[in-house]
């Protein structure tokens, strides 16, 4: 399937890819609604991180967004609690 067609549908700011921030001209891949550059998407799928709070094994893409004092951080889905980079 192409999804060549997106670069067209798509304005910039909806084809920025979250994993890394740029807004994404190639290699485009859709996740969960969400667009990533490909190469972005197979990193995010391989990076671990562990809640501190409740020990879950999570990769990028399973984290939660929280907002701590007008900052978006990376949280656990589960219980909410911080986490950390994990290998
Ligand atoms: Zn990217
Ligand atoms: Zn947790």
């Amino acid at each position: 399937m192409t999804l060549r067609y997106l670069y067209r549908k798509l304005s910039k700011e909806e084809r920025r890819c979250p994993y890394c921030g740029k807004v994404i001209q190639r290699n485009i891949a859709v996740y969960r609604g969400r667009y990533y550059h490909y190469g972005c998407l197979n990193e995010a799928k391989m990076k671990r991180y562990r809640c501190q709070n409740c020990g879950a094994i999570l990769s990028w893409l399973e984290l939660g967004e929280a907002e701590v004092l007008g900052r978006r951080v990376r949280s656990c889905p589960y219980c909410g609690g911080p986490v950390r980079r994990f290998r």
